[in-house]
């Protein structure tokens, strides 16, 4: 007799890694990992993606993808993805469901963590959840109403490139004043860059810095610091204020390993939003580090497949 299939297979496809694992809710039945090989291009990433997920098929019943980039959900197509080499209209959703006969479901990685947080993590029991997240880059998704919020065109919550001074410098993306200009890691980086070359900090130590090394050396009382994660706060804050008139969320989530910094950069966030947010004092907004941790991304792309197939109990 055939053994009944236990879960979804949620993937999480990076730049570097892609994390797999099979799930019921928010359980973790096994979990596979692997390499991305995306400098090698399309037909290798492509075959990392199936080697890592074929040994969950046998006890899973869909599966769920996450992944950077611009994606085709109703179609499972990535349209574009900026940290793999050659994805260009990929048909990802298809090509996996003739290869593993399963369903597949396919949506921007961000979406997933979003979907994540706000059933199990940090947006639990809301209705109305904004996440961002800070990285390389920074992204951004919406629940509204209790549902996931796709836009249009499948762009909705992009955070990290709406505009927050107009005049201000040039983003990856070409456009000008973006707060991924001052949220983005390696602009967290080049602030402190600046003012460590007239001051002193303690920061001179690392060949290497980074935002987690910022924030540690701000929370031991560095004065430069400091500073970079009041201004990014602030800039963070004029964009949250933003979103908080625009969407009116419950919650907003803050992701990616520097959200772990505490009050060092919650706390401008918050300073800024009530001074700047509209009918601030009407509402009660809580602005919060995600939960999950690397695990939102797996959750939120099974649960993705597990919502979209009707009619499936898990
Ligand atoms: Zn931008």
């Amino acid at each position: 007799m055939a053994k009944t299939r236990r879960g979804i297979i949620g993937v999480d496809i990076g730049g570097t890694n892609i994390k797999t694992a099979l799930v019921t809710g928010q359980k973790i039945i096994r979990r596979a990992r692997t390499s991305t090989r995306a400098e090698r291009g399309l037909k290798d990433s492509l075959s990392q993606i199936i080697k890592v997920v074929e040994p969950l098929c046998k006890d899973a019943k869909a599966i769920g993808i996450g992944i950077a980039g611009i994606i085709d959900s109703e179609k499972g197509t990535v349209k574009y993805s900026p940290n793999l080499k050659g994805w260009k209209n990929v048909p990802l959703g298809r090509i996996l469901r003739a290869e593993f006969n399963l369903p597949v479901y396919v949506l921007n990685d961000v979406n997933a963590i979003c979907l994540g947080e706000w059933k199990y993590g940090a947006g639990r029991r809301k209705k109305n959840v904004f996440l961002f997240t800070m990285g390389t880059g920074v992204g951004g998704g919406a629940i509204c109403e209790g549902k996931l919020l796709f836009g249009a065109h499948g762009f909705a919550g992009e955070f990290g490139h709406t505009t927050i001074k107009l005049d201000g410098p040039k983003c990856t993306c070409g456009h000008s004043g973006h707060v991924e200009r001052y949220a983005g890691a390696k602009y967290i980086v080049a602030r402190a860059r600046r003012k460590m070359a007239k001051r002193k900090s303690s920061l001179a130590k690392y060949d290497v810095l980074t935002p987690e090394k910022i924030a540690c050396a701000a929370k031991s009382g560095d004065t430069v610091a400091r500073e970079v994660f009041a201004e990014v706060g602030f800039y963070i804050g004029v964009g949250v204020a933003n979103v908080i008139a625009l969407f009116d969320p419950d919650i907003i989530i803050i992701a990616g390993g520097i959200a772990q910094a505490g009050r060092i950069l919650f706390e401008p966030v918050r300073r800024t939003v009530s001074s700047m947010a509209l009918g601030a004092e009407h509402r009660r907004h809580k602005i919060a580090p995600a939960q999950l941790g690397d695990d939102a991304g797996i959750l939120g792309a099974a649960l993705y497949a597990k919502l979209t197939i009707k009619g499936l109990t898990v």
